[in-house]
């Protein structure tokens, strides 16, 4: 069996691994990402969040996300005929509103493209990728991951390295080896989807490049124009409602039940058969070890719901980039700094997944109310848009705090909260003084 050594071996070319890749390899790692598929290659996961463009400037990736020509978003249109789930009938978040500093918009991406565009930057930088390449099986000293094998031309081969980085996604390479994923028992979703041709955003009643999201009483269906004229459409239920009827009934039944949706894609037909997606709320509460650490998906993933996943996924693994660095730079200090990953990865994933569940529960709105008791009106409404826009490991978002507070929103065993802002850092302390400044204002105007 040929073998060879690196650094750091990362498992999966999705955005987690590949941006793990592109930083470590930045830092003068030597670093080889293994990835199953060839790329180009259909992944779901299209619309991104404004913080995402944060934290790709603050990584050095936003100009090459920027010279792709993706369709730009600025808001999410969410529709709620019952106002119970959102704040109105028809409520946009608008991430102009998000305060300055912050990037107002984000992009929907086709992820073919945007998923072999990180690769390659990756590449450019000095990052050994092989694509068509899957890795076979953990390689173990002890308790310690010290390599992987894997399949290239049909023949077995093994890397040894210091490090391991999980980012297979779904698949889970370590999380499976050793049992450690745990099923969401309260969210168990389902998403049936496709992409239609020939889009006309002249009637959208809404925004021009919005993600739509229309609830209903069996769950909800998305919107997401990835092309100037292709739009993808998807719903997404509770496994029950999934197996009481067939993917095309149900997914026609849904998508009827939101006519600003149906609106959208008049003069539009369906460019692919539908696609299905099961089995992605799971969360594990080891997500580090000797030798290893989980990235996005590997880890945890809760529900497409505010389309958090691709930001969690990368804020993670540029993170878990850094930790390593560091770690292979000192590592007297490497149990330390990977144990506060872990805890820092958790943070961002337990923020998201309380957004989800607020949603699912018909709290949201309680919520924002009930963080608006500590905070003027105009404060409020920033932190609620900077949430929708992926303010998740923020200490100071006042929404964000409030649901902290719900135990029954709790996704993993007791950990220590490691906050910090992965898109902008340089606003921690301001945050800070932000949500102070705004806790007074609430009791002296008596809003
Ligand atoms: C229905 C649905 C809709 C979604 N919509 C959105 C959205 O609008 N916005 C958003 O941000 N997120 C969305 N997501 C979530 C998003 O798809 C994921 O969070 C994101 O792709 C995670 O990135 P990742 O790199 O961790 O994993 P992935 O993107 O899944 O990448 C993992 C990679 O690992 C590779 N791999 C697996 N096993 C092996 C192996 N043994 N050897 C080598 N390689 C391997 C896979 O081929 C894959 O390329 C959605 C998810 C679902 C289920």
């Amino acid at each position: 069996m040929a073998k060879k050594t690196a650094d750091v071996v990362v498992i999966g070319g999705g955005p987690a691994g590949a941006v793990s890749a592109f930083m470590l390899a930045r830092q003068g790692h030597s670093v080889v990402l293994l990835e199953r598929d060839e790329f180009p290659r259909f992944h779901i996961g299209e619309s991104l969040l404004p913080y995402m463009m944060g934290l790709f400037d603050r990584i050095g990736l936003r100009e090459a996300l920027e010279s792709q020509g993706y369709v730009p978003k600025f808001g999410g249109e969410f529709i709620d005929p019952t106002e119970t789930k959102f704040f109105s009938g028809v409520f946009r978040a608008d991430f102009s509103l998000q305060g300055e500093g912050r990037f107002d918009r984000a992009f929907q991406v086709e992820r073919a493209r945007f998923d072999a565009m990180v690769v390659e930057e990756a590449a450019k930088v000095g990052a050994e990728i092989h694509l068509g390449t899957p890795v076979k099986d953990l390689v173990l000293d002890g308790e310690r991951i010290t390599g992987v094998t894997y399949e290239q031309d049909g023949e077995e081969h093994r890397i040894d390295a210091s490090y391991v980085i999980d980012a297979s996604g779904r698949a889970g390479r370590i999380a499976n080896k050793f049992g450690l994923r745990k099923t969401l028992e309260k969210l168990r979703m389902v998403g049936v989807f496709r992409h239609y041709a020939g889009l006309d955003e002249r009637h959208n009643l809404g925004a021009e490049g919005d993600i739509q999201v229309g609830a209903h009483d069996d769950g909800w269906v998305w919107a997401i124009p990835i092309s100037k004229d292709v739009i993808s459409v998807g719903t997404v239920m509770p496994r029950d409602v999934f197996r009481k009827s067939t993917p095309e009934a149900v997914f026609d039944e849904h998508l009827n039940r939101v006519p600003r949706i149906t609106a959208r894609l008049t003069g539009t037909t369906p460019a692919m058969d539908l696609k299905i997606e099961t089995d992605y709320c799971y969360h594990a509460d080891t997500v580090t070890g000797p030798g290893w650490v989980m990235v996005g998906d590997a880890g945890c993933f809760g529900d497409p719901m505010f389309s958090g996943g691709v930001l969690v996924a990368t804020a993670t693994a540029a993170r878990a980039a850094e930790t390593i660095g560091a770690a292979l730079d000192d590592p007297a200090d490497a149990d330390r700094l990977i144990e506060e990953y872990a805890n820092y990865f958790k943070t961002g994933y337990d923020t998201y997944i309380r957004l989800i569940h607020a949603f699912y529960d018909g709290e949201l709105v309680s919520v924002a109310a009930d963080a608006g008791r500590t905070t003027s009106r105009e404060a409020l409404e920033r932190y609620l848009i900077r949430l929708i826009g992926g303010d998740f490991w923020s200490e100071h978002n006042a929404v964000a705090q409030e649901m902290r507070r719900r135990p029954e929103w709790d996704t993993f065993a007791p950990f220590q909260r490691v906050f910090g802002c992965p898109a902008y850092p340089q606003f921690d302390e301001q945050d800070r003084k932000e949500r102070a400044e705004a806790r007074i204002l609430r009791v002296t105007s008596g809003q």
